[in-house]
């Protein structure tokens, strides 16, 4: 019994010691005052007050309705009833055109990210120092961390060359990634799927992967093949495991889906393979964005992966050949159904007249059949179709978003499907609100702390003193996504406050033209 006591008389002080032990100072520039706070951890939220001074959160603790009196602050925003938490921290997406025109960023900091990291698939803005310099030079809305890609280093060093490398490449390669890494990057992401990174055997990627590795860095893979093509799925997710196992570096499969209708209804394959894994003792996680459909350019999505090799001029000369078009006409079909066939692919945009409508009707408008529509599309030089396949079901998505190790992502580029304006708040309004597939304490986890832990993003992610200023303010009922396959550049609405390093960048879903954003260089160790 008194060791019961005395443990609970330690914890209590423990309590006291987090609640009293911080001084509100005298004056702040931002006080956030009654919100519901959610931390960024897994602890349960608690009603807190919030005190900002310059980037920086000096001050969270229990909520007293006297915290205006005691400190001056140069503006008070009363959270009363709204859920106050770290801004979104989006681990996957493909922004580096839009953060270099549209420095705002606006879509994101409208449904309450904070922090965006692109670099992905396997394509990044090479090299790093010179994007990073420029982000700065310009100024970003949102903070921006980086991956650096497998395949723009496999391009500066043996273009789209369809063959291994040599070792002299490699090393060639691996010194690339150094200087990659030194210059801030969070690690290499690959795109296996795509050219060149699709003609890499997977000791190449091991080889990288272990010079990434010893500067600390993270493997963040869109694995050889998400549908039944080539080695399939599941063997892709093994790959993936097998690489991260052999260079002792931990792996995120990015945007985990289960991609074509011959591959539906593998999640709880997947999701074994991976947990045998980590029941070894490796870190793996995985990222998602929460739609049946995929945003791609139409010649990755429908045309077999040996027609595209040496990139799209090759392509459209392999069209010339009759062999070798009646080679690639005959294995369309299986793609197109893989994709849930020409009625369900929409062609959302650099499509000219026939942008905005299904694969169908666009051949039906060409009086082509929808393989030769996709001919004559992919020949025009002056095209450069991108479309919204329906690959996933629901079943798989639901399945993948419970697991502890899955984080919440957008995936995005701007203008080309919904998710890169629509993400979090479907996140909160369908799948928190109405499906109850997530609680809301989980999806604020795996989209603010958990993320910063995974990519160590330091301070970041986290209501704590000490902490970056990152702050999203909203209520769950109240948010609304908009965009739309139809229209997939409406922002969302219903957050109240999006603070970027303490500065207000959005007030009742109004943008405050701040950009305050900044570049979160990883530290090499
Ligand atoms: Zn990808």
């Amino acid at each position: 019994m008194k060791k019961f006591v005395s443990v609970a008389a330690f914890l209590t002080s423990l309590l006291l010691v987090f609640s009293c032990g911080q001084r509100l100072p005298k004056t702040a520039d931002l006080l956030i005052t009654g919100g519901t706070v959610y931390d960024g951890s897994e602890k349960s939220p608690v009603k807190a007050d919030i005190a900002v001074v310059g980037n920086k959160i000096v001050y969270v603790a229990p909520a007293k309705a006297d915290i205006v009196n005691r400190c001056a602050a140069k503006r008070t925003i009363n959270a009363e009833g709204y859920v106050v938490c770290p801004g979104f921290i989006d681990p996957h997406d493909h922004l580096e055109p839009t953060l270099l025109k549209d420095r705002a960023n606006e879509s994101y900091l409208r449904m309450g990210v904070t922090t965006v990291i692109p670099g992905m698939c396997g394509g990044s803005r090479y090299p790093i120092g010179d994007f990073f310099a420029k982000l700065e030079e310009q100024g970003i809305g949102t903070n921006v961390a980086s991956f650096t890609g497998h395949n723009t280093i496999r391009e500066q060093v043996m273009g789209d060359e369809a063959r291994y490398a040599t070792p002299e490449e490699v090393e060639k390669m691996k010194e690339l990634v150094r200087q990659e890494m030194r210059d801030g990057s969070l690690g290499l992401s690959t795109g296996l799927f795509y050219v060149p990174g699709c003609f890499s055997e997977t000791s190449e990627v091991v080889e990288l992967m272990k010079e990434m590795g010893k500067m600390g860095g993270m493997y963040t893979t869109h694995v050889r093949n998400e549908n039944k093509f080539n080695i399939g799925l599941v063997n892709s997710i093994r790959e993936a495991l097998e690489i991260g196992k052999a260079a002792g570096v931990p792996v995120n499969i990015s945007h985990i889906k289960c991609l074509g209708r011959s591959e539906w209804y593998k999640a709880d394959s997947v999701i074994s393979l991976i947990e045998s894994y980590q029941q070894q003792g490796m870190k793996v996680t995985a990222d998602q964005y929460p739609y049946l459909a995929s945003g791609i350019g139409m010649a990755s999505a429908l045309t077999p992966a040996w027609c595209r090799d040496g990139g799209t001029k090759a392509m459209r000369e392999r069209f010339k050949d009759p062999e070798l078009l009646a080679r690639i006409k005959a294995e369309i079909p299986d793609i197109l159904y893989e994709r849930g066939g020409a009625e369900t692919i929409y062609i959302s945009k650099n499509a000219g007249e026939y942008s905005q409508m299904t694969l169908a009707e666009a051949a039906a408008k060409m009086k082509k059949s929808p393989v030769d529509a996709i001919i004559e599309l992919l020949s025009d030089k002056t095209k450069s179709p991108y479309l919204n396949t329906f690959i996933a079901n629901e079943e798989d998505l639901t399945k993948y978003m419970k697991q502890p190790w899955v984080m919440s992502c957008t995936d995005g580029s701007f203008g080309s499907h919904p998710r890169a304006a629509g993400t979090y708040a479907e996140l909160i309004k369908q799948f928190v609100v109405e499906k109850r597939v997530l609680t809301l304490d989980r999806f604020i986890r795996r989209s603010t702390g958990q993320v910063a832990e995974t990519y160590g993003l330091k301070n970041r992610g986290f209501l704590r003193k000490g902490c970056f200023a990152d702050i999203t303010i909203f209520k769950p009922e109240e948010v609304v996504p908009h965009a739309s396959y139809a229209d997939p550049t409406l922002f969302a609405t219903g957050f109240k406050n999006v603070i970027v390093n303490g500065e207000i960048a959005v007030e009742n879903d109004v943008y405050t033209g701040t950009l305050s954003g900044m570049v979160l260089r990883h530290e090499v160790k």
